[in-house]
């Protein structure tokens, strides 16, 4: 028989290396984290173009177990991210656990012995229990540009940069003007020869208030840790008391909105190109971003913004849908990532034989963002409708390993070999109420098309609510929502307090 172990986490990210964590804590040592590239970090592994930041301030986006004093700006840099989740890495003896280079290839549930059979590009083993941490935004997507083929010059894509390629004196386009483009525009303006944004639609762009974080705030965070829980918790409030106007009164932005048009003017005189950079929708439909920098960047004579999506390549001339023609040495893709279509999806096989790509194919839905229907002793972190438009995906992260922790402590009451099934029921009922709350949203209502909304134009992405009622969501496990499925011959089993529980569930959904 091959290796078996109780946990596989895949991925070692914020989400894996979380998981990997709070495994150690509940005392689990039977794990292991599968990991393809060959260094842990993730997002802030991958993303390392220039000017890379968070931007949700550095004391909240960071773990609440470890917490870091010595951040060196509100918001830090990619490099600073990354080295703080090596070091999380080694504070915690994950590294024993970590198996880089190991991409998983497939994971097909086998009903019968109740485990996973997982492929990976290093071997082969099982696991009783698959924590997917593979990342909401680790597949950079690449529109399908007629002519990109032939393009003589220098392409990549924002989370793929090529470091080794000298963009000095060059002519660079940058295609797409989501969050990663509008930390690069200003970035690579100074030591470019000339730049050309293609905007297909302007984002809202709000101030970003980075600074250096002084010597003696540092001190007093290492000294007096309260003073860091403090801060963090005055980040963490102020965040939560502006999750209503997101989700059920999006007029209440129309005063953001104002600050935003200001900062807009601030920068930018001429009035053609304010014109271009004003978003017609309201503010909070997609992301707002944050850079004191962008609009400036705009504002330089060798800097020209096409108010138009690249629509064809003629050699190294790029083509807008409005005619506008450039041309580039360089091709920059700030396109974003597979967020509604991740790849991974392809790749897990569950009860009934089915990939959970296909099971979603009508729209992601994961009961507590964790579990799928027909996908036991799976569960996912930043699942479906996990995502925030305005706070830190950590506080997402660590409810979501409360949950785990639980699901794990259930299957050790419960004993024996044995898994837990998410009813449909509870995972349609969960999805209806969220689906429910969407419509208010100003993600579905402030007139824009987003990287939030699938190919039906359904928000599966993200949560609309705040971080304290996902918490409170996801503190337990609640077991009416689950069917027990025991080995032996590969029977179901229900308590009947339970099978009472789940009926009454379902006739109340
Ligand atoms: C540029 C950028 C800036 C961001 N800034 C913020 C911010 O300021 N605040 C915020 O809240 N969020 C931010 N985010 C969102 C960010 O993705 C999350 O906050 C968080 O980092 C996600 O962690 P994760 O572990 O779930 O995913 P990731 O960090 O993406 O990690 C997933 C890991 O899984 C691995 N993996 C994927 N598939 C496989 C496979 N088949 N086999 C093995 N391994 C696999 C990947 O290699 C990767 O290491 C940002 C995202 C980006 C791209």
């Amino acid at each position: 028989m091959g290796e078996h172990v109780r946990v596989a986490v895949i991925g070692a990210g914020f989400g894996g290396l979380g998981a990997a964590v709070r495994l150690r804590r509940e005392g689990i040592t039977d794990f292991t984290v599968l990991e393809r590239a060959d260094s842990v970090g993730g997002t802030w592994r991958d993303n390392s173009y220039p000017g890379c930041a968070c931007d949700v301030p550095s004391h909240l986006y960071s773990f609440s177990f470890a917490p870091n004093p010595d951040w060196p700006r509100t918001f830090s840099g990619q490099p600073h991210i990354r080295a703080y989740l090596e070091r999380v890495a080694d504070t915690f003896g994950l590294r024993p656990h970590i198996r880089l280079r190991h991409e998983v290839q497939s994971m097909r549930w086998d009903a019968e012995r109740l485990h996973w059979a997982i492929e990976t590009s290093g071997g082969a083993l099982t696991a009783d229990v698959v924590v997917s941490a593979t990342g909401p935004l680790s597949e950079p997507k690449l529109p399908e540009v007629p002519g990109l083929a032939g393009f003589p010059g220098k392409v990549f894509h924002s989370a793929r940069w090529d470091h080794d390629y000298d963009l000095r004196g060059k002519r660079v386009a940058v295609v797409g003007t989501g969050a990663s483009a509008i930390q690069i525009v200003p970035a690579i303006a100074p030591d470019v020869q000339r730049l050309t944004l293609f905007q297909r639609t302007p984002p809202w762009v709000m101030p970003r208030t980075d600074r250096a974080i002084t010597a003696a705030e540092r001190w007093l965070h290492r000294q007096l840790p309260f003073t860091r829980a403090a801060r963090r918790g005055l980040l963490w409030g102020i965040r939560e008391l502006q999750v209503s106007a997101f989700t059920r009164h999006p007029n209440r932005l129309g005063l953001i909105e104002s600050l935003a048009k200001a900062n807009i003017a601030r920068s930018i005189k001429d009035p053609e190109l304010a014109a271009k950079l004003t978003p017609s929708y309201r503010i909070g439909c997609k992301r707002i971003l944050l850079s004191s920098d962008y609009y400036p960047a705009l504002a330089r004579p060798h800097v020209d913004l096409v108010a138009s999506g690249l629509e064809e390549v003629r050699g190294s001339v790029l083509v807008a849908a409005d005619g506008t023609e450039a041309e580039a040495d360089a091709i920059v893709f700030g396109t974003g990532f597979h967020v509604t279509d991740m790849p991974i999806a392809d790749r897990v096989v569950g009860a009934e034989g089915r990939t959970l790509a296909d099971h979603w194919k009508d729209g992601m839905q994961a009961l507590r963002g964790a579990t799928a229907a027909g996908f036991p002793n799976w569960m996912t972190i930043i699942g479906p409708n996990t995502g925030l438009g305005n706070s830190s995906m950590i506080l997402m992260i660590e409810s979501q390993l409360n949950y785990m922790a639980d699901y794990l402590r259930q299957l050790d009451v419960l004993g024996g070999r044995v898994a837990l099934a998410a009813r449909p029921s509870a995972v349609g009922r969960w999805n209806r109420q969220v689906q429910a709350r969407m419509e208010r949203t100003v993600w579905n209502t402030g007139g824009c098309t987003s990287w939030y909304l699938d190919a039906q134009g359904r928000n599966t992405t993200v949560w609309p609510g705040t971080t304290g009622e996902f918490r409170r969501l996801t503190q337990t496990v609640d077991m009416a929502e689950y069917e027990v499925l025991r080995a032996r011959g590969g029977t179901r089993e229900d308590t009947p307090a339970r099978a009472a529980a789940a009926a009454a569930g379902e006739a109340a959904a």
